[in-house]
C-alpha cells in the first residue's frame, strides 16, 4: 500500500517514528509520502527520510504558516531538493477558508515554490480550499507542466477536466467516507482512475467517529488507517483489494515520474 500523503513528523508521540514504520511496514506499507508545512519541519522530514528508504520526503510552505517565514527559506529548499533527488515540494498552495488568509502573499509563496519544483524538476503537492480559480490561474502562469497532487480534492466537479489536461493527480483521504461527505466523494467518480492516489493526510482527515481501525494517543487519525482506506476504496469502485494495490502502485510511479512532460494517456 502507498500512503500519497501524510504529517508522519506530527504523529510522533507514544510511539516513535521508527516503531510507526514498523508497524506500517508489517501491515504492507510500501510508500509514504510525508509532506512538510514549514522550514520548521523539514529537519524532521530529512532526518526520516534517511532513516527509511519508504518515505518519499517533500518539502514546502503550507499557506497557512506564510508568515514568520525565514528570508533564506528557498536557499532552504533548494539544499534539501538536492540532498533528496526523489523529494516532491509539498505542501503547498492556496486557502481562503481560513479566517485572516491573505492571498496575495500566499501566491507569491506558491508561485516562488512552483518555480523551484519546475527549474528542479520535482512533481508538486497542493492544498487547496475555496480558492481553485486562483489555483488554475497560478499554475497557467507559471506554465508549470510536471504532475501535481491536489490532495483531498474538495474543489468542483465542472474544473475536472482543467485540472486533468494540466497534468493534476487526484487523492481521496478517510475524511471522504464520512457519511456526510458522501457528495464530495462522488466528485471523485469522474476522475479518470489513472490519476487517482490514496491518502490519509495523518494524523488530519480522519474517518466518521467510531470508524477508524487504529487509535493514537492525542491523533485524530492514525496512519496505520491506510489499510482500511484501501478497503473503503476497494469497496465503493468496486474493483477488488489486488487491483486497487496494482492501479495506486502504477498511478504514484507515473506521478513520481518528472522526467518526461508527456502527461499519462486516458486510459
Ligand atoms: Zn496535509
Amino acid at each position: 500500500m502507498i500512503d500519497a500523503h501524510l504529517h508522519l513528523q506530527d504523529c510522533v508521540g507514544e510511539l516513535s517514528s521508527q516503531e510507526l514504520l514498523t508497524q506500517l511496514h508489517d501491515l504492507g506499507v510500501t510508500a509514504l509520502m510525508v509532506n512538510g508545512t514549514s522550514p520548521e519541519d523539514w529537519n524532521e522530514i530529512s532526518e526520516l527520510a534517511s532513516s527509511s528508504a519508504t518515505i518519499v520526503p517533500s518539502f514546502g510552505i503550507h499557506p497557512w504558516k506564510v508568515e514568520n517565514v525565514p528570508a533564506n527559506w528557498e536557499e532552504q529548499l533548494s539544499f534539501l531538493l538536492n540532498k533528496f533527488p526523489e523529494a516532491g515540494v509539498g505542501e503547498i498552495g492556496l486557502d481562503k477558508w481560513i479566517s485572516g488568509y491573505d492571498l496575495p502573499l500566499q501566491r507569491d509563496f506558491f508561485t516562488r515554490q512552483l518555480s523551484v519544483a519546475r527549474n528542479l524538476r520535482r512533481h508538486v503537492t497542493i492544498h487547496c480550499l475555496q480558492a481553485w480559480g486562483s489555483l488554475y490561474d497560478c499554475l497557467r502562469e507559471s506554465s508549470f507542466s510536471l504532475p501535481f497532487l491536489l490532495h483531498s480534492y474538495s474543489g468542483p466537479g465542472e474544473m475536472l477536466k482543467d485540472w486533468v489536461d494540466l497534468g493534476a493527480f487526484f487523492s481521496i483521504s478517510p475524511y471522504f467516507f464520512r457519511k456526510d461527505k458522501s457528495r464530495k466523494l462522488e466528485v471523485f467518480k469522474a476522475i479518470p482512475e489513472h490519476r487517482l492516489l490514496l491518502e490519509t493526510d495523518a494524523p488530519d482527515m480522519a474517518f466518521g467517529e467510531g470508524e477508524a481501525r487504529y487509535h493514537g494517543k492525542g491523533m485524530k487519525n492514525h496512519p496505520a488507517n491506510i489499510e482500511l482506506l484501501y478497503e473503503r476504496y476497494a469497496e465503493w469502485s468496486g474493483k477488488s483489494a489486488g487491483e486497487v494495490v496494482k492501479l495506486m502502485e502504477r498511478n504514484f510511479c507515473q506521478f513520481r515520474d518528472t522526467t518526461s512532460t508527456k502527461l499519462p494517456a486516458r486510459e
